[in-house]
Formats: structure tokens, C-alpha cells, sequence
């Protein structure tokens, strides 16, 4: 199978942007490495149709430059990186496709580690496997990633908690999950543990009607959640849903939840900043899946990844602290923390 792999032109600040081509098997593919300053780049591949070759790119530096953030945010010893597989991941994914990704990710040589991620499952993760030694979240071995992801995000919403209504008792607390899927569902459930008031959302009737039975959860329409009065949201469902519309119709004071890139723009953070809402950065508290994905990456047992997770949410607690102190947002201190990681590592 003729495999051809080449380099495209990289934004600024990137390190590399490599189109992979396999006419045989089907694959069309791009991977971005972000950044390799502190360690091997990992990050998920998405399988999706594209509309252009522009919105891969755009979609995979974004996302590629997202994992550096989490994955220095989380102290990995991992550097940011992305693959796209161009394709519906419902009719167009053949096993011989992921091999000849597998392959690509092989000839990068160990700079970039592969999991799933949108549209790709553990069985095609599995494909690619025959043909790479770096690719992880395969079954049997560190699993599933959402429960972790999913407890990470629970411990900093709680840490958000202590810092916006004085303290981290979630009883009678009136909390809006939005998107109730392997993360989101887990969630709830955490929450409804803990005594909060809840209210979920999702696309899908089925999953919104099970909460609503089992967790006693209210329940409201998929474009009502911004005039709900809650007091915490937690989005777990796309990115881009905090915009400067929905920012100022917002009743919340904490936002904190899993879905990727919440912002629709950086600006937002300030504008919810201004309102004294507190927003907990997205890849900041939905780390847990990553770090599990790491856990297996280097070879470490569960209480490596266990003291990790603990770590994000005492990670949280400086980076509020910080903002306090300093008067800027939590996004500001938190990227700003993610710069001055980097440069300690480029300069050393
Ligand atoms: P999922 O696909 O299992 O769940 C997403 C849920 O959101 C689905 O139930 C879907 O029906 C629902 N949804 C879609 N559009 C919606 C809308 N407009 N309104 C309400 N609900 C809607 O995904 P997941 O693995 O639970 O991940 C959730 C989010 O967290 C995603 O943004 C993902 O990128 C992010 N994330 C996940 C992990 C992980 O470990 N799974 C790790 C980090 C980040």
C-alpha cells in the first residue's frame, strides 16, 4: 500500500502540519503537531466531513494547539498534537483505512501519539494499532477515558464552587448539565449525589428522559438553557456555546463542564468576567480523559493517574487564586500559565 506523507506549510507557532495520503485504502488525512517542548505530542483523531480543505486545517491546528494547553495544564510530560482523517466515519471507515493511518502515525516516529476521538472508536483505534506502536485508549488497557473526565470535571466544579458561593457543598445548589453523553451522564449522576438541584438537557429524549427518572432532574428544552435560572452550568455537550449573546443572557455565576472549546472566541472570557461569572477553562478541567489516555502512554499504574486527576482541581484552586489576586480572568491566568511552561522548557 503506497503511503505518502507531506508537509505542509504550518501556521506560525506550530511545529508541524503533515498531509498523509493512502488512495488505496481510502485515507486522506492530516496530523498537526502543535508542540513537542514538553514531551511526545498527543491528541485524539476525528474522522469528519469536511467542507473544504481549509476547515480541516483550521479544525485540526485548533484542536492540536488545544491539547498542548491540556496537556501542560495537566503536567503529562506531552506535548499537543491532532489528526483529522478526512470522511464519514459512518459509511467511508474501513479497518484498512486505520491501518494506513496507523502507518502514518508509525513514520512520524514516536513525535505523535494517536487516541480516538470524534468518529473513532477503540475497534478502529485497534486497526490503526497493527500498524503503529503509538496508539493508546484500546481496549483492555487503560479504557474508557470519559469516567476520568468525567470525575475531573466534577472535583473542579466543586474547587469553582468553594471560590464563587463560599463553599464546595453542592446541596440544593441548582446546576444545568447540557448534553447528557458519556461524560455528561456520569456527571449528572455525580451531581445528583452530591444533593445539587439539576436541570439537563440534551438532543436525545431517551438520555434526558432516564435523568429525569433516575436523578430526579428537571428537565429543559436544548435552546432554553440560556433562560434557565441556575446557578452553576455545566456544558458537556459541543463547543462554541458561550458566545457573546448567550454570555450576557447567562444567569449563572460558575461555569465549568467538558465539552472542548467553549468559548467561541477568546474575548468571551472577558465579557463573562465582567458579569462576575466564573469561567473554569475547558481544557483545564476536562483533563481526566487525557490523563488516562497518558497513564497508558507512559506505562503508569492507577495511581499515577489518580494523583493526577487529585492535581487539576488543586491546579484549579491557584488559578483562581491567581485571578483574584491579579483582577483578570481565570482564561487569561490559566493560558498565561500554559506560556511561561513552554518558555521554561524552550529556554532549558
Ligand atoms: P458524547 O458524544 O458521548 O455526548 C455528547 C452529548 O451531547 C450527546 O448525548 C448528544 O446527544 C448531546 N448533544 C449534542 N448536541 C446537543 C445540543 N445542541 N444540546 C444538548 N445536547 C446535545 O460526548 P462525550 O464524550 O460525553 O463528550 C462531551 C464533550 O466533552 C465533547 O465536547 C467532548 O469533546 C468533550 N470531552 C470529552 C472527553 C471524554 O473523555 N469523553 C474528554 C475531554 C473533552
Amino acid at each position: 500500500m503506497a503511503l505518502t506523507l507531506t508537509d505542509l506549510t504550518a501556521p506560525e507557532g506550530f511545529e508541524r502540519l503533515v498531509l498523509a495520503e493512502a488512495p488505496e485504502a481510502g485515507l486522506r488525512a492530516l496530523i498537526c503537531l502543535h508542540s513537542t517542548a514538553l514531551g511526545p505530542a498527543a491528541g485524539g483523531c476525528r474522522m469528519w466531513r469536511y467542507a473544504d480543505d481549509d476547515a480541516a486545517i483550521r479544525d485540526v491546528t485548533r484542536l492540536a494547539r488545544g491539547m498542548t494547553h491540556k496537556n501542560a495544564m495537566a503536567d503529562l510530560g506531552l506535548g499537543g498534537g491532532k489528526a483529522v482523517i478526512f470522511g464519514d466515519a459512518a459509511t467511508d471507515k474501513t479497518p484498512r483505512m486505520m491501518r494506513a493511518f496507523g502507518a502514518a502515525v508509525e513514520a512520524l516516529e514516536g513525535r505523535y501519539w494517536t487516541a480516538e476521538d470524534v468518529g473513532i472508536s477503540p475497534e478502529d483505534m485497534a486497526h490503526a494499532a497493527e500498524a503503529t506502536r503509538f496508539a493508546v485508549g484500546l481496549s483492555g488497557a487503560s479504557g474508557d477515558p470519559s469516567p476520568w473526565t468525567a470525575e475531573g470535571v466534577f472535583r473542579c466544579l466543586q474547587t469553582g464552587a468553594g471560590h464563587v458561593f463560599g463553599t464546595a457543598d453542592l446541596t440544593g445548589r441548582r446546576v444545568l448539565v447540557q448534553g447528557l453523553g458519556h461524560v455528561g451522564l456520569s456527571l449528572a449522576e455525580k451531581l445528583a449525589k452530591a444533593g445539587a438541584r439539576l436541570t439537563v438537557t440534551d438532543i436525545n429524549p431517551a438520555a434526558v428522559q432516564d435523568a429525569a427518572h433516575r436523578l430526579g432532574a428537571a428537565v429543559c428544552a436544548p435552546d432554553a438553557v440560556f433562560d434557565q435560572q441556575v446557578e452553576i452550568l455545566a456544558p458537556c455537550a459541543l463547543g462554541g456555546v458561550l458566545t457573546d449573546e448567550t454570555a450576557q443572557a447567562l444567569s449563572a455565576s460558575l461555569v465549568c463542564g467538558a465539552a472542548n472549546n467553549q468559548l467561541s472566541h477568546d474575548g468571551v472570557a472577558t465579557l463573562l468576567a465582567a458579569r462576575e461569572i466564573t469561567y473554569l477553562p475547558d481544557y483545564v478541567v476536562n483533563a481526566g480523559g487525557i490523563i488516562s489516555v497518558a497513564s497508558e502512554i507512559h506505562g503508569k499504574p492507577d495511581a499515577w493517574r489518580l494523583e493526577r486527576l487529585t492535581a487539576i482541581a488543586g491546579r484549579v484552586g491557584q488559578m483562581l487564586a491567581r485571578a483574584t489576586e491579579t483582577g483578570r480572568a481565570p482564561a487569561q491566568v490559566a493560558d498565561e500559565m500554559v506560556a511561561a511552561m513552554l518558555d521554561t522548557r524552550r529556554a532549558a
